[in-house]
Protein backbone atom coordinates (compact mmCIF):
# COMPACT_ATOMS: atom_id res chain seq x y z
CA UNK A 1 0.00 0.00 0.00
CA UNK A 2 1.32 3.47 -0.83
CA UNK A 3 2.01 5.44 1.98
CA UNK A 4 -0.42 8.32 2.87
CA UNK A 5 0.61 11.50 1.70
CA UNK A 6 -0.10 14.32 5.03
CA UNK A 7 -3.03 15.26 3.11
CA UNK A 8 -5.13 12.33 3.20
CA UNK A 9 -6.12 12.73 6.69
CA UNK A 10 -8.07 15.81 5.21
CA UNK A 11 -9.65 13.74 2.21
CA UNK A 12 -12.73 12.69 4.19
CA UNK A 13 -13.76 15.58 5.48
CA UNK A 14 -12.90 17.47 1.83
CA UNK A 15 -14.86 14.82 -0.31
CA UNK A 16 -17.94 15.46 2.15
CA UNK A 17 -18.32 18.92 2.07
CA UNK A 18 -17.14 18.96 -2.19
CA UNK A 19 -19.70 16.30 -2.32
CA UNK A 20 -22.50 18.97 -0.74
CA UNK A 21 -21.18 21.86 -2.74
CA UNK A 22 -21.54 19.90 -5.55
CA UNK A 23 -25.17 19.24 -5.02
CA UNK A 24 -26.21 22.56 -4.09
CA UNK A 25 -23.62 24.54 -6.87
CA UNK A 26 -25.19 28.09 -5.37
CA UNK A 27 -21.34 29.37 -5.48
CA UNK A 28 -20.00 28.16 -8.84
CA UNK A 29 -20.19 31.78 -9.88
CA UNK A 30 -17.73 33.03 -7.38
CA UNK A 31 -14.65 31.60 -8.58
CA UNK A 32 -12.90 28.73 -10.61
CA UNK A 33 -12.60 26.17 -7.70
CA UNK A 34 -16.39 25.56 -7.71
CA UNK A 35 -16.28 24.98 -11.40
CA UNK A 36 -13.05 22.55 -10.56
CA UNK A 37 -15.13 20.80 -8.27
CA UNK A 38 -18.17 19.88 -10.46
CA UNK A 39 -15.59 18.06 -13.09
CA UNK A 40 -14.22 15.74 -10.83
CA UNK A 41 -16.54 12.77 -10.63
CA UNK A 42 -14.06 11.34 -7.48
CA UNK A 43 -11.84 13.87 -5.60
CA UNK A 44 -8.37 12.29 -4.91
CA UNK A 45 -5.73 13.73 -2.44
CA UNK A 46 -4.14 15.35 -5.32
CA UNK A 47 -7.56 17.40 -6.45
CA UNK A 48 -8.04 18.52 -3.16
CA UNK A 49 -4.21 20.35 -3.25
CA UNK A 50 -5.14 21.33 -6.62
CA UNK A 51 -8.61 23.19 -5.31
CA UNK A 52 -6.88 24.28 -2.35
CA UNK A 53 -4.09 26.19 -4.47
CA UNK A 54 -6.96 27.51 -6.68
CA UNK A 55 -8.60 29.00 -3.73
CA UNK A 56 -7.84 32.76 -3.00
CA UNK A 57 -9.32 32.64 0.55
CA UNK A 58 -11.41 35.56 -0.67
CA UNK A 59 -14.42 34.17 1.75
CA UNK A 60 -17.22 34.64 -0.59
CA UNK A 61 -18.39 31.08 -0.83
CA UNK A 62 -18.26 31.15 3.49
CA UNK A 63 -20.26 34.50 3.45
CA UNK A 64 -22.72 33.30 1.19
CA UNK A 65 -23.30 29.78 2.31
CA UNK A 66 -26.75 28.30 3.86
CA UNK A 67 -24.87 25.13 5.26
CA UNK A 68 -22.17 26.78 7.36
CA UNK A 69 -21.98 26.40 10.99
CA UNK A 70 -24.23 26.40 13.04
CA UNK A 71 -25.96 24.46 10.17
CA UNK A 72 -25.53 20.65 10.91
CA UNK A 73 -23.82 20.30 7.73
CA UNK A 74 -21.03 22.63 8.90
CA UNK A 75 -19.73 23.73 5.25
CA UNK A 76 -16.32 26.33 5.53
CA UNK A 77 -14.78 26.06 2.38
CA UNK A 78 -12.56 28.39 3.41
CA UNK A 79 -11.27 26.78 5.99
CA UNK A 80 -11.06 23.54 4.31
CA UNK A 81 -8.66 24.87 2.01
CA UNK A 82 -6.35 26.57 3.67
CA UNK A 83 -6.12 23.75 5.77
CA UNK A 84 -5.58 21.26 2.18
CA UNK A 85 -3.04 24.58 1.79
CA UNK A 86 -1.03 24.27 4.68
CA UNK A 87 -0.53 20.29 4.12
CA UNK A 88 0.82 20.95 0.72
CA UNK A 89 3.25 23.77 2.10
CA UNK A 90 4.73 20.63 4.28
CA UNK A 91 4.13 18.06 1.88
CA UNK A 92 6.32 19.48 -1.21
CA UNK A 93 8.51 21.57 0.72
CA UNK A 94 12.24 19.98 0.53
CA UNK A 95 14.36 18.88 2.17
CA UNK A 96 11.06 18.66 4.52
CA UNK A 97 13.67 18.38 7.59
CA UNK A 98 14.74 21.72 6.83
CA UNK A 99 11.42 22.74 6.44
CA UNK A 100 10.51 21.73 10.18
CA UNK A 101 12.68 24.57 11.19
CA UNK A 102 10.74 27.46 10.30
CA UNK A 103 7.19 26.32 11.69
CA UNK A 104 8.30 28.85 14.66
CA UNK A 105 7.00 31.50 12.52
CA UNK A 106 8.26 35.04 13.12
CA UNK A 107 10.41 34.06 15.61
CA UNK A 108 12.09 32.11 12.92
CA UNK A 109 13.03 34.90 10.83
CA UNK A 110 13.81 37.52 13.78
CA UNK A 111 17.07 34.52 14.44
CA UNK A 112 17.70 33.99 10.59
CA UNK A 113 18.11 38.12 10.58
CA UNK A 114 19.84 37.65 13.12
CA UNK A 115 22.47 35.01 11.73
CA UNK A 116 22.33 36.95 8.75
CA UNK A 117 23.76 40.15 10.24
CA UNK A 118 26.56 38.36 12.34
CA UNK A 119 27.62 36.56 9.04
CA UNK A 120 27.98 39.55 7.24
CA UNK A 121 29.91 41.56 10.10
CA UNK A 122 32.19 38.29 10.12
CA UNK A 123 32.97 38.85 6.31
CA UNK A 124 33.33 42.73 6.99
CA UNK A 125 35.55 41.91 9.97
CA UNK A 126 37.37 39.04 7.61
CA UNK A 127 37.99 41.83 5.02
CA UNK A 128 39.66 44.39 7.52
CA UNK A 129 36.13 46.88 7.20
CA UNK A 130 34.69 46.64 10.29
CA UNK A 131 35.39 49.74 11.48
CA UNK A 132 32.62 50.73 8.14
CA UNK A 133 29.90 48.89 10.53
CA UNK A 134 30.12 50.55 13.71
CA UNK A 135 32.58 53.69 13.29
CA UNK A 136 32.64 54.32 9.87
CA UNK A 137 35.41 57.18 8.38
CA UNK A 138 35.88 59.13 5.40
CA UNK A 139 36.79 56.79 3.47
CA UNK A 140 33.55 54.77 3.87
CA UNK A 141 31.54 56.36 1.82
CA UNK A 142 29.94 53.15 0.00
CA UNK A 143 28.37 49.97 0.32
CA UNK A 144 30.99 48.11 -0.75
CA UNK A 145 33.75 50.02 1.71
CA UNK A 146 31.87 48.05 4.29
CA UNK A 147 31.48 44.79 2.38
CA UNK A 148 33.57 44.19 -0.47
CA UNK A 149 31.44 43.45 -3.87
CA UNK A 150 32.73 39.38 -4.04
CA UNK A 151 31.72 39.32 -0.09
CA UNK A 152 28.38 40.76 -0.50
CA UNK A 153 27.66 38.90 -4.52
CA UNK A 154 29.05 35.64 -3.27
CA UNK A 155 26.43 34.50 -0.84
CA UNK A 156 23.54 36.39 -2.72
CA UNK A 157 24.28 33.71 -5.43
CA UNK A 158 24.32 30.57 -3.19
CA UNK A 159 20.93 32.05 -1.63
CA UNK A 160 19.17 32.56 -5.21
CA UNK A 161 20.62 29.23 -6.26
CA UNK A 162 18.96 27.71 -2.83
CA UNK A 163 15.97 29.31 -3.49
CA UNK A 164 15.23 28.55 -7.17
CA UNK A 165 16.30 24.64 -6.58
CA UNK A 166 13.96 24.17 -3.41
CA UNK A 167 11.05 25.87 -5.38
CA UNK A 168 11.30 24.20 -8.66
CA UNK A 169 11.76 20.74 -6.89
CA UNK A 170 8.74 21.30 -4.99
CA UNK A 171 7.24 22.46 -7.61
CA UNK A 172 7.61 19.64 -9.73
CA UNK A 173 6.46 17.38 -6.83
CA UNK A 174 3.44 19.19 -6.91
CA UNK A 175 2.26 19.28 -10.41
CA UNK A 176 2.82 16.02 -10.51
CA UNK A 177 0.93 14.91 -7.60
CA UNK A 178 -2.18 17.88 -8.70
CA UNK A 179 -2.19 16.37 -11.58
CA UNK A 180 -1.29 19.31 -13.90
CA UNK A 181 -1.80 19.81 -17.12
CA UNK A 182 1.23 18.43 -19.34
CA UNK A 183 0.96 20.04 -22.74
CA UNK A 184 -0.95 23.61 -22.46
CA UNK A 185 -1.58 25.54 -25.57
CA UNK A 186 -0.13 29.42 -26.09
CA UNK A 187 -3.91 30.46 -25.35
CA UNK A 188 -3.92 28.50 -22.22
CA UNK A 189 -0.97 29.91 -21.07
CA UNK A 190 -1.79 33.49 -21.82
CA UNK A 191 -5.20 32.95 -20.07
CA UNK A 192 -3.98 31.34 -16.86
CA UNK A 193 -1.01 33.68 -16.73
CA UNK A 194 -3.47 36.72 -16.98
CA UNK A 195 -5.79 34.93 -14.21
CA UNK A 196 -2.21 35.03 -11.70
CA UNK A 197 -1.04 38.71 -12.04
CA UNK A 198 -4.36 40.64 -12.41
CA UNK A 199 -5.27 38.12 -9.32
CA UNK A 200 -8.88 37.36 -10.98
CA UNK A 201 -10.29 35.32 -8.91
CA UNK A 202 -9.44 37.21 -5.39
CA UNK A 203 -12.90 39.73 -6.57
CA UNK A 204 -15.28 36.66 -6.03
CA UNK A 205 -18.10 37.13 -8.32
CA UNK A 206 -17.37 40.28 -8.57
CA UNK A 207 -17.19 42.00 -5.10
CA UNK A 208 -13.63 41.95 -3.60
CA UNK A 209 -12.63 39.92 -0.41
CA UNK A 210 -14.62 39.63 2.46
CA UNK A 211 -11.69 41.58 4.56
CA UNK A 212 -11.61 42.37 7.57
CA UNK A 213 -14.94 41.80 8.11
CA UNK A 214 -16.87 38.73 7.26
CA UNK A 215 -20.22 40.35 6.74
CA UNK A 216 -18.65 43.20 4.17
CA UNK A 217 -16.76 43.32 0.91
CA UNK A 218 -13.94 45.67 0.77
CA UNK A 219 -11.32 46.05 -1.88
CA UNK A 220 -8.44 46.46 0.60
CA UNK A 221 -6.61 42.92 0.67
CA UNK A 222 -6.57 42.77 -3.29
CA UNK A 223 -4.96 46.15 -3.41
CA UNK A 224 -2.14 45.55 -0.56
CA UNK A 225 -1.75 41.95 -2.30
CA UNK A 226 -1.03 43.84 -5.73
CA UNK A 227 1.08 46.32 -3.80
CA UNK A 228 3.09 43.48 -2.63
CA UNK A 229 3.25 41.72 -5.23
CA UNK A 230 4.50 44.22 -8.21
CA UNK A 231 6.65 46.17 -5.32
CA UNK A 232 8.35 42.92 -5.09
CA UNK A 233 8.76 42.83 -8.65
CA UNK A 234 10.19 46.60 -9.13
CA UNK A 235 12.79 45.26 -6.45
CA UNK A 236 14.00 42.44 -8.61
CA UNK A 237 13.96 45.07 -11.92
CA UNK A 238 16.08 46.62 -9.50
CA UNK A 239 18.73 44.45 -8.33
CA UNK A 240 19.03 42.94 -11.81
CA UNK A 241 19.47 46.35 -12.98
CA UNK A 242 22.46 47.07 -10.42
CA UNK A 243 24.09 43.75 -11.28
CA UNK A 244 23.77 45.28 -15.09
CA UNK A 245 25.48 48.77 -14.47
CA UNK A 246 28.28 46.97 -12.07
CA UNK A 247 28.90 44.10 -13.88
CA UNK A 248 28.25 44.72 -17.41
CA UNK A 249 28.75 49.03 -17.83
CA UNK A 250 31.10 48.56 -15.12
CA UNK A 251 29.23 51.59 -13.28
CA UNK A 252 29.19 50.38 -9.35
CA UNK A 253 26.90 51.87 -7.26
CA UNK A 254 26.28 54.21 -4.87
CA UNK A 255 23.43 55.40 -7.88
CA UNK A 256 22.12 58.94 -7.79
CA UNK A 257 18.31 59.21 -6.95
CA UNK A 258 16.83 59.81 -10.19
CA UNK A 259 19.05 56.78 -11.53
CA UNK A 260 16.74 53.27 -12.50
CA UNK A 261 18.17 51.08 -10.07
CA UNK A 262 16.96 53.73 -7.71
CA UNK A 263 13.49 54.64 -8.19
CA UNK A 264 12.57 50.80 -8.91
CA UNK A 265 13.73 49.96 -5.65
CA UNK A 266 12.32 52.82 -4.09
CA UNK A 267 8.72 52.27 -5.51
CA UNK A 268 8.53 48.70 -5.16
CA UNK A 269 10.19 48.79 -1.04
CA UNK A 270 7.28 51.66 -0.44
CA UNK A 271 4.77 49.13 -2.19
CA UNK A 272 6.25 46.56 -0.35
CA UNK A 273 6.26 47.99 3.04
CA UNK A 274 3.16 49.26 2.58
CA UNK A 275 1.28 46.21 1.31
CA UNK A 276 2.69 43.63 4.20
CA UNK A 277 1.85 46.68 6.42
CA UNK A 278 -1.77 46.18 5.41
CA UNK A 279 -2.26 42.60 4.93
CA UNK A 280 -0.85 42.19 8.30
CA UNK A 281 -3.48 44.57 9.55
CA UNK A 282 -6.46 42.63 7.66
CA UNK A 283 -4.98 39.42 9.28
CA UNK A 284 -5.02 40.53 12.34
CA UNK A 285 -8.57 41.66 12.20
CA UNK A 286 -10.21 38.80 9.83
CA UNK A 287 -12.30 36.27 10.83
CA UNK A 288 -10.15 32.39 12.11
CA UNK A 289 -11.37 30.78 9.34
CA UNK A 290 -7.67 29.85 8.46
CA UNK A 291 -5.53 26.61 9.20
CA UNK A 292 -3.13 27.42 12.23
CA UNK A 293 0.12 26.54 10.79
CA UNK A 294 -0.98 28.68 7.20
CA UNK A 295 -1.87 31.70 9.46
CA UNK A 296 1.65 31.55 11.36
CA UNK A 297 3.75 30.66 8.06
CA UNK A 298 1.80 33.81 5.99
CA UNK A 299 2.81 36.19 9.27
CA UNK A 300 6.09 34.91 8.81
CA UNK A 301 6.49 35.83 5.46
CA UNK A 302 4.67 39.15 5.27
CA UNK A 303 6.95 40.63 8.21
CA UNK A 304 10.07 38.76 6.69
CA UNK A 305 9.32 40.83 3.58
CA UNK A 306 8.34 43.65 5.83
CA UNK A 307 11.62 43.59 7.54
CA UNK A 308 13.56 43.57 3.79
CA UNK A 309 11.72 46.53 2.20
CA UNK A 310 11.63 48.73 5.60
CA UNK A 311 15.24 48.36 6.48
CA UNK A 312 16.25 48.88 2.34
CA UNK A 313 14.49 52.13 2.60
CA UNK A 314 16.09 53.22 5.73
CA UNK A 315 18.91 52.20 4.25
CA UNK A 316 18.29 54.37 0.72
CA UNK A 317 17.25 57.25 3.31
CA UNK A 318 20.34 57.48 5.41
CA UNK A 319 23.53 55.77 3.17
CA UNK A 320 25.04 59.34 3.33
CA UNK A 321 24.65 59.04 6.95
CA UNK A 322 27.34 57.42 9.60
CA UNK A 323 24.36 54.94 10.19
CA UNK A 324 25.34 53.44 6.77
CA UNK A 325 27.31 50.27 8.04
CA UNK A 326 25.10 48.72 10.05
CA UNK A 327 22.08 49.36 8.56
CA UNK A 328 23.45 47.62 5.50
CA UNK A 329 24.61 44.56 7.49
CA UNK A 330 20.77 44.21 9.14
CA UNK A 331 19.25 45.14 5.95
CA UNK A 332 21.49 41.97 4.24
CA UNK A 333 20.40 39.85 7.48
CA UNK A 334 16.62 40.62 6.03
CA UNK A 335 17.68 39.34 3.07
CA UNK A 336 19.09 36.42 3.92
CA UNK A 337 16.40 35.66 6.31
CA UNK A 338 13.51 36.32 3.47
CA UNK A 339 15.59 33.58 1.32
CA UNK A 340 15.78 31.01 3.39
CA UNK A 341 12.13 31.08 5.17
CA UNK A 342 10.82 31.78 1.09
CA UNK A 343 10.20 28.05 -0.47
CA UNK A 344 8.89 26.63 3.54
CA UNK A 345 5.89 29.57 3.49
CA UNK A 346 3.29 31.64 1.64
CA UNK A 347 5.76 32.39 -0.94
CA UNK A 348 5.54 29.06 -2.73
CA UNK A 349 2.55 29.49 -3.02
CA UNK A 350 2.66 31.71 -6.22
CA UNK A 351 4.41 28.69 -7.49
CA UNK A 352 1.20 26.20 -6.35
CA UNK A 353 -1.02 29.02 -7.38
CA UNK A 354 -0.01 28.90 -10.82
CA UNK A 355 0.34 25.44 -11.44
CA UNK A 356 -3.21 25.28 -10.36
CA UNK A 357 -4.61 28.30 -12.53
CA UNK A 358 -2.74 26.49 -15.50
CA UNK A 359 -4.40 23.45 -14.64
CA UNK A 360 -7.71 25.00 -14.41
CA UNK A 361 -7.30 27.06 -17.35
CA UNK A 362 -6.47 24.28 -19.65
CA UNK A 363 -9.51 22.26 -18.44
CA UNK A 364 -12.00 24.89 -19.23
CA UNK A 365 -10.45 25.58 -22.45
CA UNK A 366 -10.48 21.89 -22.61
CA UNK A 367 -14.85 22.30 -21.98
CA UNK A 368 -14.52 24.93 -24.67
CA UNK A 369 -13.50 22.91 -27.47
CA UNK A 370 -15.84 20.25 -26.23
CA UNK A 371 -19.23 22.45 -26.49
CA UNK A 372 -18.78 25.77 -27.15
CA UNK A 373 -18.09 28.04 -24.01
CA UNK A 374 -18.40 26.47 -20.86
CA UNK A 375 -21.46 26.29 -19.45
CA UNK A 376 -19.19 26.25 -15.80
CA UNK A 377 -17.26 29.53 -16.74
CA UNK A 378 -17.75 31.42 -13.46
CA UNK A 379 -17.30 35.01 -15.25
CA UNK A 380 -21.09 33.56 -17.63
CA UNK A 381 -22.80 33.13 -14.41
CA UNK A 382 -22.30 36.13 -12.01
CA UNK A 383 -22.33 36.32 -8.42
CA UNK A 384 -25.87 35.52 -6.52
CA UNK A 385 -27.30 37.75 -3.83
CA UNK A 386 -25.93 36.00 0.05
CA UNK A 387 -28.46 33.98 1.02
CA UNK A 388 -25.90 33.49 4.89
CA UNK A 389 -28.13 33.30 7.59
CA UNK A 390 -28.18 35.94 9.98
S1 LIG B 1 -23.65 27.72 -0.67
FE1 LIG B 1 -22.36 26.46 0.67
S2 LIG B 1 -22.83 24.35 0.07
FE2 LIG B 1 -23.59 25.67 -1.57
S3 LIG B 1 -21.92 25.72 -3.06
FE3 LIG B 1 -21.68 27.49 -1.69
S4 LIG B 1 -20.27 26.79 -0.08
FE4 LIG B 1 -21.05 24.97 -1.13
S1 LIG C 1 -11.69 31.65 -3.89
FE1 LIG C 1 -13.20 32.54 -2.49
S2 LIG C 1 -15.20 31.81 -3.24
FE2 LIG C 1 -13.61 30.51 -4.15
S3 LIG C 1 -13.42 28.73 -2.75
FE3 LIG C 1 -11.87 30.22 -2.15
S4 LIG C 1 -12.85 31.44 -0.54
FE4 LIG C 1 -14.50 30.36 -1.64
Amino acid sequence: MAEPTSIDGLLAEGQRQIAICNGCRYCEGYCAVFPAMERLPVVGAGDLTYLANLCHDCRACYQACMYAPPHPFGVEIPKLMSEARERSYSEFARPRWFARWFTAGPRAVAALTLAGALVFAFLAWAAGRARGIFAPTESTRTFFDVIPYGLMLVPSLLLTAFLLAVIVWGFIDFQRASRGASHLGARVWLSGLAEVATLRWMRGGGDDCYYPAIERSSPLRRRFHHLTAYGFLAALVSTSLASFYHNVLDLPAPYPVLHPVVLFGLVGGIGMTVGTTGLLWLKARAAPLQARREALLNSSFLVSLNLASTSGLFLLALRDTPAMGALLVLHLGTIVALYVTAPYGKFVHIVYRTAAVLRSAAERAADEAAGGRSAREPAALGRPASTRLP
